[in-house]
């Protein structure tokens, strides 16, 4: 009685913004660009009537998603007059009122619909996977990309990742030579013939010669190939699908539902790479994925550069969206930032994350690390 009505009535009173930069361990590059130094990310923090705090992180990418001075502008100066003073348990409508106060950004969106439910779930005492209708799976298989420059310290980090149980990597492609590509994956393939390897282009090949070099990675036979070809080629990718028997996954071209609408009527793809960041939120991920469903393409859990407050946000989306079952890529918070700003380890067991079944996300963020790393904030409360 009491919890139901704190959440029917209780309204949001604190909405306040870190941009941090976190430090990674490596160079990292991709077809559209290298990551290096830090990774920018946006922590929004609502505070209840009660005092109670929820979560969201916006996890942007300049050259694929947007920019991080873009995100934090977004929440800071757009989105917040929509959402102080509002009630706790409007999600949908809050959301309907942040997508009609500035276009694009949809991470900045990710973000308030993460904090929106986190916060609903701690009142209600019930995890995000429930809010969202309910859980269909405890674990998701955890794929690691591999993205070094340095093809010695990648195949360090897959020893690693045997350590630990992963059994699925993604090789990243496209950014150098043709030959460095084919020998990366050979080599994969012939040392750890058990691996379930992926390969991401990440938009890397050019129109003229796509289409032979994505066949001679097919004939290695990957578990898939992703977005070879810039975003807006949908001939191309179509043209390409049609060319090998592997299937072939959108990404970069596929935000939205919006996106996945044209991608199918188009036939660009076998199955669609689904993430919180580019859908603007953990619900228009699930309908991009039951689009996808629909259709009978397959879906995989993918993600940006981010935090484990991030990746907890992907988690409770494929908890509850029975259509994601090619695993995830949340590996960032373990793999690649030195320092993860999570107050408990990011939970992965045996190579597969733990879908935490706490209230809200289930894990907070320790705000001396998000302190530590801050950049610039602003902390206003209401009046
Ligand atoms: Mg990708």
């Amino acid at each position: 009685m009491i919890a139901s009505t704190t959440l029917s009535n209780e309204k949001i009173t604190g909405f306040a913004v870190w941009h941090l930069a976190l430090p990674t361990v490596s160079r990292r590059e991709h077809g559209i660009g290298p990551v290096e130094g830090t990774v920018e990310i946006v922590i929004l923090e609502l505070t209840s009537e009660s005092g109670a705090k929820g979560y969201g992180e916006a996890s942007p990418w300049s050259v694929f998603t947007g920019s991080v001075e873009a995100c934090y502008a977004a929440l800071d100066r757009y989105i917040r007059p929509h959402v102080v003073g509002s009630r706790i348990c409007d999600v949908a409508a809050i959301m309907a009122d942040a997508r009609r106060a500035i276009v694009h950004c949809t991470e900045a969106k990710a973000a308030l619909e993460s904090a929106l439910l986190d916060l609903a779930g701690r009142l209600a005492g019930v995890p995000v996977w429930a809010l969202l209708g309910g859980k269909c799976r405890d674990t998701i298989a955890l794929s690691c990309s591999l993205a070094n420059p340095d093809f010695a310290a990648d195949l360090a980090l897959v020893e690693r990742l045997r350590d630990d149980a992963v059994g699925i990597v993604k090789l990243k492609a496209g950014f150098r030579d043709h030959g460095f590509d084919l020998m990366r994956l050979e080599t994969l393939r012939r040392d750890h013939p058990d691996l379930d390897i992926r390969v991401d282009f990440n938009q890397g090949l050019g129109a003229e010669t796509a289409i032979n070099r994505v066949r001679d990675i097919a004939a290695l036979e990957p578990t898939f190939i992703e977005q070879p070809v810039a975003a807006h080629l949908y001939g191309l990718m179509a043209d390409i699908r049609s060319q090998i028997t592997v299937p072939l996954l959108a990404d970069e071209s596929v935000f939205g539902p919006e996106d996945m609408m044209r991608a199918v009527h188009e036939g660009i793809c076998d199955g669609v790479s689904i993430k919180v960041m580019k859908a603007g939120g953990m619900r228009r991920a699930m309908t991009v994925a039951g689009m996808a469903e629909a259709v009978g393409l397959s879906a995989y859990g993918g993600d940006m550069f981010e935090s484990g407050l991030a990746h907890l946000a992907g988690v409770h989306m494929i908890a509850a969206t029975p259509a994601v079952t090619l695993g995830c890529e949340f590996y960032q918070a373990r793999y690649y930032l030195r320092e993860d700003i999570l107050a408990d380890p990011f939970p992965v067991v045996d190579g597969n994350v733990v879908v935490p079944d706490g209230p809200g996300l289930g894990i907070e963020p320790d705000l001396e690390k998000v302190r530590k790393y801050s950049v610039r904030h602003s902390l206003e409360q209401a009046a």
